[in-house]
């Protein structure tokens, strides 16, 4: 039995965990993100995972932004990133260990193929649905990142043209309907022209800053009008990204993760394959759509099975 650390790096906090050769989840830790950079970002990973109960004998690590052989750009969440830094090479010298780096939304597909709902799965597409909209895939029974590392922007593809602003500066992307900040600013514009909505009471009533999956779950529960359209437009733009994936790469499987999936459960994957098929050119139940099994776990695990293979690799 080997232990791996899997790390992830989110914009707010640093999760990290062994992880076992059957994908099990053990001593946990975690922390603040640095905001001074990534020497510090890296000074934190070394830090959570020397305060683990076993030294790993592999670490991988999952992160917000694009990712090529180790080396990441530019992550948007997090601060005073250069243009470059060659993460995987210099953790490895950190840690003394094998180490290896992947996209956050990619490692999180990865750790539903290998230990969730994409188990078995040999073309799989990996949703995302948090404050933006992330993916990844699997192809042919491999992690596919692309020639630059650059695959799975789900939340980027163009599902209006000229559409709504997305984040990335573009617009008509899916993560412009569906990103959970995006539809925050939409209900409140709605919300400040005089729409009645449930939405913000019931965050106040939660004790929230911000519309959180559990806010949005409530107010569709409670078939909040404003809440169920916003729902729908985030519904439909996911499922003609869905279908027109499935069109082009004829998966296998859909897994559907992040906290709405929590939150709402076989709901959620049921909602987009029913809006997913008029879309597809051949409608078939073999596209499976399922809910992600991992809770909030599938990035430690996937980010531990990419260490793990930089282990056996090495
Ligand atoms: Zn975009």
């Amino acid at each position: 039995m080997s232990l791996v650390a899997g790390v992830d790096i989110g914009g707010t906090n640093i999760e990290c965990a062994l992880v076992d050769d059957d994908h099990d989840v053990g001593d946990r830790a975690k922390t603040r993100t640095p905001t001074e950079g990534p020497a510090a970002v890296i000074d934190a990973v070394v830090d959570l995972i020397g305060g683990l109960d076993e030294a790993p004998s592999a670490v991988g690590v999952g992160i917000p932004g694009p990712v090529n052989d180790g080396v990441v750009s530019r992550p948007p969440n997090l601060a005073l990133w250069p243009e470059e830094v060659e993460l995987a090479a210099r953790l490895r010298d950190a840690v003394g260990v094998p180490v290896e780096v992947g996209n956050d939304a990619n490692v999180g597909a990865l750790g539903e193929w290998v230990a969730g709902a994409g188990r078995g799965s040999r073309f799989m597409l990996g949703v995302w649905m948090g404050t933006g909209v992330g993916g990844g895939l699997v192809l042919d029974g491999r992690p596919y990142t692309g020639a630059f590392g650059g695959a799975g922007e789900f939340g980027h593809m163009i599902v209006h043209h000229g559409g709504a602003q997305c984040g990335c500066g573009r617009r008509g992307c899916i993560e412009a309907y569906a990103g959970r900040a995006a539809m925050e600013r939409t209900a409140e514009m709605s919300h400040r022209s005089g729409r009645a909505t449930s939405l913000f009471e019931i965050r106040d009533d939660e004790g929230k800053q911000r519309l959180t999956s559990k806010v949005w779950a409530r107010a569709l529960d409670d078939g909040d009008g404003l809440a169920t359209q916003l729902y729908r437009e985030a519904i439909e733009a996911v499922a003609v990204g869905v279908g027109s994936v499935i069109n082009l790469l004829d998966l296998d499987r859909v897994v559907i993760g992040g906290g709405l999936a929590e939150k709402l459960g076989d709901q959620l994957a049921d909602d987009i394959a029913e809006a997913a098929a008029p879309w597809t050119m051949v409608p078939s139940d073999d596209h499976a759509h399922l809910v992600a099994e991992r809770g909030a776990d599938p990035g430690i695990i996937g980010a531990a099975a990419l260490g793990r293979a930089a282990m056996l690799l090495s």
